[in-house]
């Protein structure tokens, strides 16, 4: 008797432009193969002209989801059908849920750091010191102040983004919020708990720029975050593990992102929700990364 055959694969994708170097489709399918799911992830160039065409050709094709990144992460909402709770206090997407024949918009960069944080230090009632105000800064400070920080400090080069942001967290998570311009070298105030680098300074190719701060201004025992992924050992990385901070790499908020995009996209098409293995996915990124 002739066996079922199944040359069908479920569909997920991470669109962006430029998108070549982005690892998400290595850690991604390390997980798929780990799981036993018959699912494939592709890495897609999508120019901005693009985009509408783009998600229409996801709901064509049945695509199980997809993920946004640069410069796609506000323009994809209006082709969506709906945004969940994360992605429209922040006003951008970073991964597309098919929940039934509707695509939902939703945000996990800052789930995601969160969920790496959590392993180091429980945010409530922490003071945090942030750099940048762009989109990654956007949708940690969101979601530090809603796992209980209750102060931040936010540093950017750019007074427009950084008081828009402020203003943000201020009105609709309800932190305590300070923004400080970076026009010289910052030092870090004595109460604080938590260090994070959310600007794009460190990520390859411009691997030797520093963040203009007083590094002896780190002090043992407190955490220090950087999100940039590639490098994961950035100078930050380096300066703090040598002051003897906890540190929490770029690919720890990687991982954990995409851990949660896996559990959306499966609880959404099987019903049942698979919890990647975040080793898995972090050794696949190592692989990668290893020099
Ligand atoms: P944006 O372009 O939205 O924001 C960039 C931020 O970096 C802004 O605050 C910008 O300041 C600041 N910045 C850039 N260059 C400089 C500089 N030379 N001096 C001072 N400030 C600078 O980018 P995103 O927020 O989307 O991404 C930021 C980084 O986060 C990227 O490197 C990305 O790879 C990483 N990321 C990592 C993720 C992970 O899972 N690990 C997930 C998402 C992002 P200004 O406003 O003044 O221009």
């Amino acid at each position: 008797m002739a066996k079922e055959l199944n040359f069908k694969q479920d569909l997920t994708a991470c669109y962006g432009q430029p998108v070549a170097e982005n690892p998400t489709q290595v850690m991604i399918e390390a997980a798929y193969r780990h799981h036993g799911l018959d699912w494939r992830y592709l890495t897609i160039e999508v120019a901005p002209q693009d985009l509408r065409d783009a998600v229409r050709g996801a709901r064509a094709m049945g695509f199980r989801g997809f993920n946004c990144t640069i410069p796609h992460k506000v323009a994809v909402i209006e082709h969506l059908d709906g945004l969940g709770e994360s992605a429209s206090l922040m006003g951008a997407v970073n991964c597309v849920v098919r929940r039934g024949d509707q695509l939902i918009g939703e945000n996990t960069d800052g789930k995601g750091f969160v969920k790496s944080l959590r392993e180091l230090v429980d945010p409530t009632g922490k003071h945090v010191v942030m750099f940048g105000a762009g989109g990654a800064a956007r949708a940690i400070g969101v979601e530090v102040a809603l796992a209980g920080a209750t102060k931040i400090t936010l540093i950017n080069r750019s007074a427009t983004r950084g008081e828009q942001l402020a203003q943000l967290l201020a009105d609709r998570v309800k932190v305590d919020v300070k923004f400080v311009r970076w026009d010289q070298t910052y030092k870090i105030p004595e109460d604080a708990d938590i260090l994070i680098n959310a600007t794009s300074i460190g990520l390859y190719p411009d691997v030797t720029a520093r963040l203009n701060f007083d590094v002896n201004t780190l002090r043992p025992g407190m955490v220090v975050a950087d999100v940039i992924p590639n490098p994961p050992r950035t100078l930050l990385v380096q300066d703090a593990i040598a002051r003897q901070c906890k540190v929490i790499d770029g690919l720890g908020m990687l991982v954990n992102q995409g851990i949660i995009g896996v559990e959306y996209w499966t609880a959404a098409t099987t019903g049942t929700q698979i919890s990647p293995d975040a080793s898995v996915m972090r050794k696949a990124l190592e692989d990668v990364f290893r020099e």
